[in-house]
């Protein structure tokens, strides 16, 4: 028996695969940037900020944090030659919802001292502040000498709404 994914990925791509027809897209992206956003369900970056097949790097992680997100985007820049960085953070983030030390009490309840002892310097990152979460982030991939030359804006993203507006 399948589980939903599976079943989603399975029946979902035979359709996709069906009808695919580009197949010869490059590697590096075609319009040269890249959208952090947060790994949250009601985000659809392509069809929200309308990103082509092949145009951007679209990545993810929870709260859209540039340092989670560091290697990918230092990655993006300076292999694959993108030079605009969109970091786009949501209403409604669950990284507004808790703090660290909330996460490392969960997982010690749900999974033991070994677990707790596995997250114990894990920095998950949470904010309380949404537009200043995103101010703070683009000061910080800014201060970077390997982001030098690379333009850096921040938006919220609405899921209430759908829609973007630009913070910095
Ligand atoms: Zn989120």
């Amino acid at each position: 028996m399948s589980t939903q994914g599976e079943k989603n990925l399975v029946e979902g791509n035979k359709e996709y695969a069906a009808r695919f027809t580009q197949g010869g897209l490059a590697l590096p992206p075609a319009q040269k940037y890249a959208v952090l956003t947060c790994m949250d369900a009601r985000i659809d970056p392509a069809a929200a900020f309308s990103i082509p097949l092949g145009a951007a790097h679209v990545i993810r992680n929870a709260g859209a944090s540039a340092k989670d997100a560091f290697r990918s985007l230092v990655i993006s820049q300076q292999l694959l030659g993108t030079t605009e960085v969109l970091v786009v953070k949501h209403t409604g983030c669950g990284m507004l919802t808790f703090q660290n030390e909330d996460a490392k009490g969960i997982v010690a309840k749900n999974k033991g001292s070994e677990a707790a002892n596995e997250v114990a310097d894990l920095d998950f990152l949470p904010f309380a502040d949404l537009e200043q979460a995103v101010k703070e982030d683009i000061e910080w991939l800014e201060s970077k000498a390997v982001e030098k030359e690379i333009g850096f804006t921040g938006w919220i993203y609405e899921v209430e709404t759908g829609k973007a507006r630009r913070v910095v």
